[in-house]
């Protein structure tokens, strides 16, 4: 495999740091980071050679950052934030800023850098995205009123109509625990979030989506294809998923 140079946008973000810290660490690859904040990049990174600064929503300044590459690594994603402490027996509330809500980060931010990347000939690119999609009423709609899940299932939409190479991965809840420790699980279109096997969490730590981000820039059986991801709690060692071919070949194209 000659060495593929990758774009990792959200590089700053929790997932996407850890993305480009193990691509940073592979000899296939050489990594670029594209993120907003300098001063983040360089307390993460210690430098912030190869970042490239700006923001999702101006094409203009992605356009630079994706010259050369071979692919991107989408792991942007609006935030909400907590409106104010609740009082007791109140429930949390949310908003989003008014430029960073889900239409504007996960819709419209997600659809430039397609476009982005196509004009710039990356030919392939993995979405990292969330489980729960298929449910309109899912608490995380609900919060801030942005109904970001249906936003991020439309960018997914957009770019498995854009022609280009994808791979979708759909995460259940974000643990920052550690990675390669544990037994992973593919589904399809909330079918896990509804059934999980022995009841277990449908949760899995940042550290096995990033791994997971790696090895679907490496195994063409990853291409064309949009999968749920969870994992069982820490596996004895003979169970810890290791091939992953075989895992991304139980996955499919993605079905909306
Ligand atoms: P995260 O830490 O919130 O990172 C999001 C990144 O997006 C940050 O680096 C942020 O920049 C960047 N970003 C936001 N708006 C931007 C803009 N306008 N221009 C440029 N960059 C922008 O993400 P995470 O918690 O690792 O989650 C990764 C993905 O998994 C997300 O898509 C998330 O929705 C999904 N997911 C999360 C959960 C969960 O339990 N949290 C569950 C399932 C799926 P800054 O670094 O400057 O803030």
């Amino acid at each position: 495999m000659s060495i593929k140079q990758i774009l990792v946008t959200g590089a700053t973000g929790k997932t996407g740091s850890i993305v480009y810290q193990k691509l940073q660490q592979d000899p296939n690859f050489e990594v670029k980071g594209f993120a907003r904040s300098p001063e983040k990049a360089q307390e993460l990174f210690g430098s912030t050679e190869n970042f490239y600064f700006g923001d999702i929503k101006d094409r203009e300044s992605l356009t630079e950052a994706m010259r050369g590459c071979q692919a991107l690594v989408i792991l942007t994603s609006a935030a909400p934030k907590m409106v104010a402490p609740p009082n007791p027996g109140e429930r949390l509330q949310f908003e989003y800023t008014a430029d960073g809500t889900p239409e504007l980060v996960d819709y419209q931010g997600q659809k430039n850098q397609i476009d982005t990347a196509i004009a710039a000939g990356i030919q392939q690119i993995v979405l990292v995205g969330s489980m729960g999609g298929t449910n309109e009423n899912h608490p995380l709609n609900m919060m801030g009123n942005g109904k970001i899940l249906i936003w991020k299932r439309k960018a997914e939409e957009y770019l498995v109509n854009s022609g280009i190479s994808y791979t979708i991965i759909r995460a259940g809840g974000l643990l920052d625990q550690p990675g390669g420790v544990r037994k992973l699980l593919v589904g399809d279109n909330d079918e896990l979030l509804l059934n999980p096997p022995d009841d277990i969490p449908t949760s899995i730590p940042r550290a096995d989506v990033a791994e997971i981000v790696v090895q679907a820039l490496k195994e063409p059986s990853a291409i064309n294809k949009a999968f749920d991801l969870m994992s069982y709690p820490e596996a004895d060692a003979e169970s810890i998923t290791q091939d992953f071919a075989a895992l991304f070949a139980q996955t499919t194209a993605a079905k909306f």
